[in-house]
């Protein structure tokens, strides 16, 4: 079950033919798992394929997806729960050291995390999870 989603279309010249090769490139959260997908055919020839991953995307798929939607912040509401919990998502999430969880938490509760909205929502699931508050603002391009 797909629960968020986010896609954006580029196009470049096709490697085999020349021709216009049209890729979508895409990020979403399927049954729990944040996932990346891109997608390519050529509208020349039919050099066409597809590929799919979980976790971190490729560079330029966030790129892309950045340059079209913008990106989002997101920032942990400290509650009554204290710092535990905040950690805890974290490393679930992005598997992080508990050195490097310390750090993004510092970065959650001061001025935010910034994302995909989809890398975004997905961490404020897990956050969610652990009973964390979170706001999620579009930054301003
Ligand atoms: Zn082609």
């Amino acid at each position: 079950m797909i629960t968020a989603t986010q896609g954006v279309q580029v196009t470049s010249a096709c490697g085999v033919c020349g021709g216009v090769l049209v890729r979508d490139l895409g990020r979403f959260i399927d049954r729990g798992l944040l996932r990346w997908g891109a997608e390519g055919r050529c509208r020349g020839c039919s050099d066409a394929w597809c590929e799919t991953g979980t976790g971190p995307a490729p560079w330029e798929i966030r790129q892309a997806l950045l340059a079209e939607h913008g990106a989002v912040r997101l920032r942990a509401v400290a509650g009554d729960a204290g710092l535990v919990p905040v950690l805890r998502a974290l490393r679930e999430t992005y598997h992080l050291s508990p050195a490097e969880a310390r750090l993004r938490a510092a970065e959650l509760s001061g001025a935010g995390l910034v994302g995909t909205s989809v890398e975004m929502a997905y961490l404020a699931e897990g956050l969610r999870r652990r009973s964390v508050a979170t706001t999620l603002v579009p930054v301003p391009a």
